[in-house]
């Protein structure tokens, strides 16, 4: 059985920022890296991010 994992990745840079298994609201995971990039730094907008879904196979 396998569950859906959510990852968010920095538009700017590419890299992944947060890696979950739970679906939770994108602010609340932004707040946890006060709404930047870990990589990078940039701001991030969670109004700005879209959401693409993904079957892994
Ligand atoms: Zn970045």
């Amino acid at each position: 059985m396998s569950c859906p994992v959510i990852e968010i990745y920095c538009d700017k840079c590419g890299s992944k920022i947060k890696h979950m298994i739970t679906i939770k609201p994108l602010k609340d995971v932004l707040r946890i890296t006060k709404y930047r990039c870990t990589s990078c730094g940039i701001g991030l907008n969670p109004l700005d991010f879209s959401i693409d879904l993904e079957k892994l196979s």
